[in-house]
């Protein structure tokens, strides 16, 4: 196992992630990636949870993994969405309006 993966376990990024978060809920910022508002109080099992969305990939812009301005809020589900390479709109069930 390595030390820290950049954009993934380091210090930096937990510390990034924790402020986007909490700019994501005071702001009401909506996902970055459907424009849907994030409830960020939701379980990070959601798949309406908040995420950490890099908007360069980690893996083809390592050094820029911990950069705070390459982040940008997503839900759970959005990011992982966009990590398998499928580009589909993240339309759900809308459980809540805002
Ligand atoms: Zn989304």
């Amino acid at each position: 196992m390595a030390a820290g993966v950049p954009g993934r376990s380091t210090a930096a990024h937990r510390k990034n992630r924790a402020e986007l978060k909490k700019l994501t809920a005071e702001h009401n910022l909506p996902c970055a990636l459907c424009g849907q508002a994030i409830d960020t109080t939701l379980p990070h099992t959601d798949p309406e949870a908040f995420e950490y969305d890099h908007i360069k990939s980690i893996k083809t812009h390592p050094e820029i993994a911990d950069d705070p301005s390459n982040g940008q809020p997503s839900h759970k589900r959005c990011n992982q969405n966009k990590g398998a390479g499928d580009a589909r709109p993240g339309l759900g069930d809308p459980s809540e309006v805002w």
